[in-house]
């Protein structure tokens, strides 16, 4: 077994192959890595020259091309916000600015009322507009693009619910052309475990106990599936006794209260991350409802007690 990590967006990237040649596993260590970095120059909000921010610079004024890879995350992103009936929406992106989550954690603070209800008037995926144009040139004839715009002028995208389960996903495929048949990868709470681990038919996932990371609340075995989970202890902040994360609710504006973590086991870590948030935002009863429908998808939903 090999293990590596790397940071990439934000947050840490890690890897374990499963073979015993050493040189086949430091080429997929590159060829994962260089992935997982080529998808964060696509997708970050930080970097000013990504993709995504060149979209979010001028989409609002006239459809913007965009690449097939990209238009593919953000057609899946659309489609988890009507899987979960919106409570999924990758245009919060101002609301986490005017709470304060953009840059650091530190800036955390309660907007006012007005602010939010100005913000909210360009939260919604369906503002998004992607669509298909036939591009006719001499030389190389016919060649299908996708454009993207906004329909609303402050509409932002923001892939912070989806993008690390995409690039999980991503780099499952780049180790399985690097000739990988057993890998286990973690991306900042979304796994996938690949394959089948030494001497064993499947790979066990603990559980971590929210509030106390040392302790663990249980486990389950899976192959060749995803496993995500989204917490209010990722990043939040605490005003008054008070935490506000950064899962925030598109209808309201606000955090989201009460749930402290989802965890869903899917097919897909694309599929696991963008319903783990969404389950978040949806709540318990609405959220475990979602679950039961999807036959592929199991989850754990920890809330909790208002009264206590
Ligand atoms: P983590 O980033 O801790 O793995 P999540 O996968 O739950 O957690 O993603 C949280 C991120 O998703 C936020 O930082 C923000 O970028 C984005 N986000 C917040 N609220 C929503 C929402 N309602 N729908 C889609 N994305 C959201
Ligand atoms: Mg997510």
């Amino acid at each position: 077994m090999f293990k590596k990590a790397i940071l990439s967006m934000g947050t840490v990237f890690e890897v374990s192959v499963y073979t015993r040649d050493g040189y086949k596993a430091e080429k997929a260590f590159n060829n994962v890595f260089n992935d997982i970095n080529r998808l964060d120059d696509m997708m970050s909000n930080y970097k000013d020259d990504s993709e995504l921010s060149k979209i979010n610079e001028s989409a609002a004024r006239e459809p913007i091309s965009c690449s097939s890879e990209l238009a593919y995350i953000i057609e899946q992103s659309l489609n988890y916000g009507d899987i979960t009936n919106g409570a999924f929406d990758i245009t919060i992106g101002p609301l986490m600015k005017v709470w304060g989550f953009f840059k650091f954690k530190k800036d955390g603070r309660i907007p006012e009322k007005g602010e939010l209800n100005s913000e909210l008037k360009s939260v919604s995926y369906k503002n998004i507009d992607i669509r298909e144009t036939v591009e006719k040139s001499f030389l190389k004839g016919a060649k299908i693009v996708k454009t993207i715009s906004f329909k609303n002028t402050d509409t932002q995208i923001d892939l912070g619910g989806i993008g690390k389960g995409y690039a999980v996903d991503s780099a499952v495929r780049v180790l399985k052309g690097s000739g990988i048949k057993s890998a286990l990868i973690n991306f900042a709470g979304n796994i996938y475990a690949y394959g089948r681990p030494p001497e064993r038919q499947s790979w066990v996932i603990g559980m971590q106990n929210p509030r106390k990371s040392e302790d663990i609340i249980g486990s389950f075995e899976i192959k060749n599936r995803a496993v995500s989970t989204s917490g209010d202890y990722e990043k939040y902040f605490i005003i008054d006794g008070e935490r506000y994360s950064h899962i925030i609710d598109p209808r309201t504006g606000r955090p989201v209260k009460g749930v402290v973590s989802v965890t869903i086991v899917a097919d897909t870590a694309t599929r696991a991350d963008a319903l783990s948030t969404g389950v978040f935002v949806l709540g318990l009863d609405k959220g475990m409802e979602l679950i039961e429908k999807l036959s592929d998808v199991e989850g754990v939903i920890i809330y909790e007690d208002s009264n206590s």
